[in-house]
């Protein structure tokens, strides 16, 4: 094999251009360099691994260069350059604070800042780590900083900048690092990867860039290791097998799984990740980061929010549109409080599992919503002695081009429709039971006329108009939920009867009645079409409220009612 060196060394940068996700930061220094606005302290405050050493060596370097580039840079190639890059300059000291920390470390240093530089014009001081320096190394360190040399400038740099000293931070010009994005790291990685003859996938570059967390030496050094491991070919597959980095396939299956409902196969996926020794609490807070993903996902604006490489970016979007949002909201909180609640809980298996479970319910959730309203509006049902089931319901006519989510959406009347309306109504005899008040006849039957259109029409047909209508209505959100959940029910061929539950959703609907009929007139070409409203009207009381808006109004106020209820399988009555 041949002799490796170390890529972080290798590929150190050596002229600020090279300084990988930092732009905003060197072109600043080297403009202060070229219009010879130099300080004589500098602070360069970052996370680890984001480059201030290795700026504040070029930086060293570029002031002593001879013959610096037009654009600002150190030429590489005068007797002072090739001495910093063979590290054998005497214009740059180094201390590591982190190891160095004592009174008399900084003292010697400070004897050394006195004496001019022998070639060159700028001796430059490195202290790294500098919030480790002993309160009596800063005392002694402070009256140099006042007061420097001429020759003399002091770079400090920290991870924790809230640690220095206020009268430090006050002598210094301050720098922030940033971590170095994904796209920046993975960029560089690809070309260190081509200088060292090794062909690597972006997946797999990605998730080295992701493990690093922000740091490009450490990137670098996984990326040796991960070179020794591979060879000349780093696939995405070898690169998690070695980091023991999860897989996303996992978490991309489980929101399928989720949105499908489908427990059994979540909790599998579970068990499989756990069997090939991964962390329970790392699964969590991976699936977080997913459901995070996803959610950013969403919206044009926010995906830049997303740390991932740019194929991974087009699989969350795509997946992305597969969910409602509300789903990947209420999923990211059952992951966090799963996550919260994690070290605490007894049985961790067991907490993971439930939130397993809850997320496929999510869906399930959604869909049952209708079986929920049954329950609900179970004490409206009134029925009336001796009522048949109106003769048109059994008129519903298959239509063969119905399409699963016509289907879908019929079921889902068909469980809403049966208590509301059941025998609320006899058409057979004609009349009208105690119990329902016919609240208006809203349209006279059209005179016939050979011009008018009476084209044939399934129930299908209509319920899907109907609900295309109140889909329509966006800025009315009360309303398109009445129309949603109520759907007129056929007494006859043209004829229709809509029943409400109370006086304000009969208003707001009475008022919109023209513009629907006129939809539902054009949408299926028939002229003859009639709906009326009906009121179901509790018999024991006049209110307003139904026992279900009580309800509702309970529940804002006391959430807890809610679980309660199902917990005990309560119906309201
Ligand atoms: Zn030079």
């Amino acid at each position: 094999m041949k002799n490796y060196i170390v890529s972080a060394r290798k590929y150190r940068p050596s002229t600020f251009r090279s300084v990988v996700g930092q732009t905003v930061l060197t072109t600043t220094l080297k403009n202060a360099i070229a219009t010879n606005h130099l300080a004589h302290a500098y602070l360069f405050c970052g996370p680890r691994g984001v480059g201030k050493t290795t700026c504040a060596r070029i930086f060293a370097k570029t002031i002593n260069c001879f013959h610096p580039t037009e654009s600002g840079e150190a030429c590489n190639e005068c007797d002072s350059c090739r001495g910093f890059n063979e590290q054998r300059s005497f214009n740059i000291h180094e201390l590591d604070a982190a190891s160095n920390n004592s009174v008399e470390e900084i003292r010697g240093l400070i004897e050394k800042v006195r004496i001019p530089p022998q070639v060159g014009r700028y001796s430059v001081y490195i202290i790294d780590e500098v919030h480790m320096l002993s309160t009596a190394a800063f005392n002694a360190f402070l009256k140099t900083l006042e007061e420097p040399p001429a020759h003399a400038i002091f770079i400090l740099a920290t991870t924790e900048k809230h640690r220095v000293l206020a009268t430090i931070l006050s002598r210094c010009q301050i720098y922030d690092f940033n971590r170095i994005t994904i796209s920046d790291m993975v960029e560089h990685l690809q070309y260190v990867a081509q200088q060292e003859g090794v062909e690597a996938e972006a997946e797999a570059l990605g998730v080295i860039a992701q493990k690093a967390d922000g740091g490009m030496r450490d990137a670098l050094s996984i990326f040796d290791q991960v070179v020794s491991f591979c060879g000349s070919t780093i696939t995405y597959q070898a690169v998690i097998d070695n980091l023991n980095v999860l897989d996303y396939e996992y978490y991309f299956r489980l929101i399928t799984l989720f949105l499908q409902g489908d427990v059994a196969n979540s909790l599998l996926v579970f068990n499989e990740i756990l069997n090939k020794g991964f962390d329970a609490q790392n699964f969590v807070q991976g699936l977080a980061m997913h459901f995070r993903n996803l959610l950013t996902a969403t919206d044009a604006c926010t995906v830049q929010l997303m740390e991932v490489s740019a194929e991974v970016q087009k699989r969350y979007i795509d997946q992305s549109k597969q969910a409602r949002v509300k789903f990947l909201y209420q999923g990211l909180l059952l992951v966090n409080e799963c996550d919260l609640n994690f070290k605490q809980s007894k049985n961790k298996r067991l907490l993971v599992e439930l939130m397993l479970i809850r997320l496929c319910q999510l869906t399930q959730t959604e869909d049952s919503l209708s079986e929920k309203k049954n329950i609900e509006l179970s004490p409206i049902k009134v029925t009336p002695p001796q009522v048949k089931q109106p003769v048109v319901q059994s008129v519903e006519v298959q239509s063969q081009s119905a399409t699963i989510e016509e289907k879908n959406i019929r079921q889902e009347l068909r469980t809403q429709q049966k208590p509301l309306y059941a025998g609320s109504v006899s058409i057979l005899g004609n009349r009208v039971s105690n119990e329902v008040e016919v609240a208006k006849k809203v349209e006279e039957e059209p005179l016939l006329d050979k011009k008018q259109r009476n084209a044939t029409f399934t129930d299908n047909q209509f319920e899907k108009c109907w609900l295309e209508f109140a889909g329509s209505i966006q800025k009315n959100a009360k309303l398109t939920n009445t129309l949603m959940n109520f759907v007129p029910k056929r007494m006859t061929d043209t004829a229709f009867q809509l029943q409400l539950v109370n006086p304000v959703q009969q208003k707001d609907v009475q008022e919109i009645l023209p513009t629907i009929k006129k939809f539902l007139t054009e949408k299926l070409s028939n002229d003859f079409l009639t709906i009326e409203i009906v009121i179901a009207e509790n018999s024991q009381t006049n209110f307003a409220y139904t026992p279900e808006d009580c309800w509702d109004l309970m529940k804002k106020n006391n959430p807890v009612l809610e679980e309660l209820k199902q917990n005990l399988s309560l119906e309201i009555l």
